[in-house]
């Protein structure tokens, strides 16, 4: 496996893969690598016979009370992680390498990244946008993988590779979760263990809302109470959001119908979390 730090080594590595004919698949990550993850990788390897995972912490992603300089950064770990799962390169380039002269050029995907995370993350998804058009233009891969747990990414990436033509497909992998629902995250390691116990909570609403639509409640603002009562039961735990948007265009719903997505956020002591499942009325 090769670990290339700069732009002209991954190209290199990328180009021969691309000469022998053979496809190529990018897992864009921030590194401190989980299981989660590694389900992206198996998600790229079934597609391509390159797979390629991406390591960086893109500061452009990040607010200025964000957790950008205390975010884990187990490299080895994460190069050994890659090297067990047949990664062919990990591309883990420093910050220079990536933005070597104030950024001018951004890309901006509007009105879906207004909602849910956007409204307190304002420049979070201009940071993601302009940093994976960055490495899909670096690694020019066939394939894309990100995970189902960032719907919103998923949703905007998948919207912003649409609206501007790009040529490689977008997969996107189910949440990965604990054992005890909680869904694997590499900020999961900011919990002390009791808050990692309640940390569940965001979980168990979901499913709870899940089970009252198998049971055919359509009101919204029922449902969301239900959710907001097992969220408030926690001592300690912020609730950010919880939300009910059409899949695709992220508008907010009052009856649910069709295909939704509920995702909820919440603070945790010093964590950010989300969660989220995507309904689908019509196949209920
Ligand atoms: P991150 O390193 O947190 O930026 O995540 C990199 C990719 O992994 C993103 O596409 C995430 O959606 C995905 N991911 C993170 N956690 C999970 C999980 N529990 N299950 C599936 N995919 C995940």
């Amino acid at each position: 496996m090769q670990v290339a730090t700069t732009i002209e080594e991954i190209r290199q590595c990328v180009s021969q893969a691309r000469a022998a004919g053979r496809k190529v698949g990018l897992v864009p990550t921030m590194g401190a690598l989980h299981v989660g993850h590694v389900s992206l990788m198996e998600a790229a390897a079934a597609r391509c016979e390159c797979v390629v995972v991406s390591l960086f912490v893109n500061p452009t992603q990040f607010g200025p009370n964000e957790d950008f300089d205390n975010y884990p950064k187990p490299f080895e770990a994460d190069v050994a992680i890659c090297e067990r799962h047949g990664v062919e390169a990990v591309f883990a380039p420093s910050a220079a390498e990536m933005y070597p002269r104030e950024n001018l050029t951004w890309v901006n995907v509007e009105r879906i990244t207004e909602p849910l995370c956007g409204r307190s993350r304002p420049i979070h998804f201009r940071g993601v946008t302009t940093v994976c058009t960055k490495l899909f233009n670096i690694v020019r891969p066939d394939v894309a993988v990100f995970g189902q747990k960032d719907a919103q990414q998923a949703i905007v990436i998948r919207r912003m590779a649409a609206d501007l033509n790009m040529p490689l497909e977008i997969v996107v992998s189910p949440t990965v979760r604990e054992s005890d629902g909680l869904a694997v995250s590499s900020r999961n390691r900011y919990l002390d263990p009791q808050q990692r116990r309640d940390a569940t909570a965001l979980y168990r609403s979901l499913e709870t809302c899940r089970e009252s639509i198998r049971r055919g409640a359509t009101n919204v603002a029922e449902i969301r109470g239900q959710m907001l009562d097992i969220l408030h039961a926690v001592p300690g735990l912020e609730v950010e959001y919880v939300s009910f948007v059409d899949g695709e265009s992220l508008a907010d719903l009052e009856r649910i119908q069709g295909r939704v997505l509920i995702a909820v956020a919440a603070r945790l002591g010093p964590a950010r979390l989300i969660d989220n499942i995507l309904v689908d009325t019509t196949t209920l």
